[in-house]
């Protein structure tokens, strides 16, 4: 068959359509959780790099290099970005996922390195298409470097709250427990790190764990087993499901 322009082209559209969706389809472990407003897709693509996928839009969370083919995901509508660690912020991440028109919301400290985007500061919130979001304070309180400055000062990065249809959704950063969430949202959905000395031990994990009660939890950002962890939180709240992602 000789290759004519005509043919090239439906080629090119069908190849071009359907190969990442196939490839990205067996990329990993999507979870998937209904709410009021349809379907809320989760993926984990690894350390706090997350994808939630709700009708057509495609968020991206502290997007990354190195955890994961990038080329297989699909571009963002909006990207969050918790803080300016190199582990959380990837301004080169940020571009190969955006398309003309995609939204970053970042704490003040990203913005600043990146030069593009919006800020919120803790307590701020704001509104994207069907998505409500919040941010809110994440901090070290307990551990500090060597020269008594938190890994993570007060008011420098920001937790997210995001609100799918009737479920919200909570993204911590990296932060300790803290006085503030007292007064946060109980979520249905939380993702909480697990890494001495920047963020948690097991025992503040679990009594995060505690306060906000999720339904569904899935411990992040940690470098070592989980399987005591795991044995706790059964313990702690029998009726939270915890996902190992
Ligand atoms: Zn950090
Ligand atoms: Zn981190």
């Amino acid at each position: 068959m000789k290759l004519t322009a005509p043919i090239l082209l439906f080629l090119f559209l069908v190849l071009g359509t359907i190969a990442p969706k196939k490839a990205f389809s067996q990329y990993r472990i999507k979870d998937v959780v209904s709410t009021s407003k349809g379907d809320l897709e989760i993926m984990v693509v690894g350390h706090c790099f997350y994808y939630f996928k709700f009708n057509r839009l495609n968020i991206y969370v502290d997007p990354i290099p190195n955890v994961g083919d990038i080329s297989m995901l699909p571009k963002a509508d909006l990207i969050l970005v918790t803080h300016d660690h190199r582990d959380h912020l990837s301004t080169n991440v940020i571009q190969l996922l955006s398309k003309y028109d995609t939204k970053v919301i970042a704490s003040k400290a990203c913005i600043k390195k990146m030069d593009f985007g919006e800020f919120l500061e803790n307590g701020q919130q704001t509104t994207f298409k069907e998505l409500y979001i919040k941010a809110v304070a994440a901090y070290n309180v307990v551990n500090l470097r060597p020269d008594d400055i938190p890994y993570h000062p007060k008011g420098e990065g920001n937790g997210y709250f995001l609100v799918f249809g009737d479920k919200t959704v909570y993204i911590a950063g990296d932060t300790e427990y803290i006085d503030e969430m007292r007064f946060f949202m109980k979520p249905d959905i939380a993702f909480i790190p697990m890494m001495m000395p920047f963020t948690m031990d097991e025992d503040m994990f679990v009594k995060v764990a505690k306060k906000l009660n999720p339904k569904i939890l899935y411990p992040v950002h940690y470098n070592s087993q989980l399987d005591s962890l795991v044995e706790k939180i059964k313990v702690a709240l029998p009726a939270t499901e915890v996902r190992i992602r």
